[in-house]
């Protein structure tokens, strides 16, 4: 169906003279942010197609851009395969989800009950399932609550109990996050007042007891979850901080809510409130392996002042966070989880087997021993045995930018592709795009 009318009769109303052209198309705005997430060539091709199309007169030049968004792929994040060998990699999202956690956030994205009983119609408690099952995870919690990362959970303990009030720690926990984020800075935002006690090395229990007074907000205990100092040091554990008589507040970091014997320096929420803490901090998206949140756990009296603070609205989870919080809570059997127990010697075996499928293709690599690390902020200076292929360096680019993009670690003129974070059923996606970067010649 030819639709250009031409009333001036001069040709103007050309289709073909219409059809806009590809540097504008190109240009405009939502072309160009799927040009950056699906990548030039492939909007172009679907810019060309769609151009074609209004030349040939079956849609009208100005359908042209509707055309080629319709055609691509709507906007998604790219799954990326982990084989840093690094678990919890900030830079790849830190936790990947469990199955169940996924199914939890596609059945909420439309309209839920986050905020509603549907037996009685009326409003309930947002997010009761994640805080019922984050409590029962915790029995020794007496009130739990949630926010929006690590971060928030902080700030909006110090804001609530520590606003005017000194904040009380150690000058060896005073750490940076990461990306330039300094724990000092960020409560200082607050208001509170950080009462700096000890040394980078050494903290002793006389040095809170002297800095504890009148306008003490609480006791902040950190755990230094990137970097790990040793030598002559000394710190005070969370049981003789609580005899001091005020608050002691600890940011365990990792999220893990009871002890794992694979990371036996690791704090947990469980412990730390057993020891007295009366209130704990920590991820979500760490060793608990659920979606980014901030989890505060601890004494009902502490946790209703959070939670009544005007701030806390500010720092609400969406109900993505809180369906993939309680799933995560009631299913632990994680990603991150699998990855942290693997077995080296499955992880051998199935580095071997991928070896030999190249190898039976031309591609050749060897089988050499890895170390994985947590990373992410968790168990700084654990190391878990692994084993990784070793290909030609050339392999990293190609991989990083392929279908699906494959992460390793370059080393010594190596790509080091670790199977310990790559799911088992991902193996063959693997294998496949190994062999679709081009052959050296
Ligand atoms: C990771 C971490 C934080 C920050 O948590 P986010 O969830 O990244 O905001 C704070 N404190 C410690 C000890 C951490 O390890």
């Amino acid at each position: 169906m030819l639709r250009g009318d031409d009333p001036m009769g001069d040709g103007r109303a050309d289709p073909r003279r219409r059809v806009p052209r590809t540097d504008v198309l190109l240009a405009d705005p939502r072309l160009a942010t799927a040009a950056a997430t699906l990548g030039r060539e492939r909007v172009k091709a679907a810019v060309r197609q769609a151009q074609d199309r209004a030349r040939r007169g079956e849609i009208n030049p100005d359908e042209v851009r509707d055309a080629v968004l319709a055609a691509l792929p709507p906007a998604v994040p790219r799954a990326v395969l982990n084989a840093t060998g690094v678990l919890l990699h900030t830079n790849l999202g830190r936790a990947a989800l469990s199955e169940a956690a996924v199914a939890a956030v596609v059945a909420a994205a439309g309209h839920t009950d986050v905020e509603l009983d549907l037996g009685t119609g009326r409003r309930a408690r947002r997010g009761r399932d994640a805080l019922a099952a984050l409590a029962a995870a915790v029995p020794g919690a007496e009130a739990v609550h949630v926010v929006n990362n690590g971060a928030a959970a902080l700030v909006l303990a110090a804001t609530a109990l520590a606003a005017d009030a000194e904040i009380v720690v150690s000058r060896g926990e005073l750490v940076e996050i990461g990306d330039g984020f300094r724990l000092p800075d960020l409560l200082a935002s607050t208001g509170a007042r950080l009462r700096e006690v000890g040394t980078t090395n050494r903290s002793t229990l006389a040095d809170y007891a002297a800095a504890i007074g009148g306008r003490t907000g609480f006791v902040l205990k950190v755990h230094p979850s990137n970097f790990r100092v040793t030598g002559f040091t000394s710190s005070v554990p969370v049981r003789r901080l609580a005899g001091l008589g005020v608050p002691v507040v600890v940011d365990i970091g990792s999220g893990l809510l009871a002890p794992d014997p694979a990371l036996p320096d690791e704090p947990d929420a469980a412990s730390a409130l057993a020891a007295g803490a009366g209130l704990v901090t920590a991820s979500g998206d760490k060793l608990l392996g659920g979606p980014q949140a901030g989890l505060l756990l601890g004494d009902a009296g502490l946790v209703e002042r959070l939670r009544r603070h005007p701030l806390a609205r500010a720092l609400r989870v969406d109900k993505l966070t809180l369906a993939a919080l309680a799933a995560t809570l009631g299913d632990p059997a994680t990603p991150t989880r699998s990855a942290l127990h693997a077995d080296p010697a499955a992880l051998r075996a199935r580095t071997e087997r991928l070896r030999d499928a190249l190898a039976g293709e031309g591609r050749k690599g060897e089988v050499v021993p890895s170390v994985a690390v947590v990373g992410g902020g968790g168990a700084p200076g654990v190391e878990l045995d692994s084993w990784a292929l070793s290909l030609p360096e050339r392999y990293a680019s190609a991989l990083r930018v392929g279908d699906p993009p494959v992460l390793g670690r370059v080393a010594r003129g190596r790509l080091l592709l670790d199977l310990r974070c790559v799911p088992e059923h991902a193996d063959e996606r693997l294998r496949a795009a190994v062999l679709a970067v081009p052959e050296d010649d």
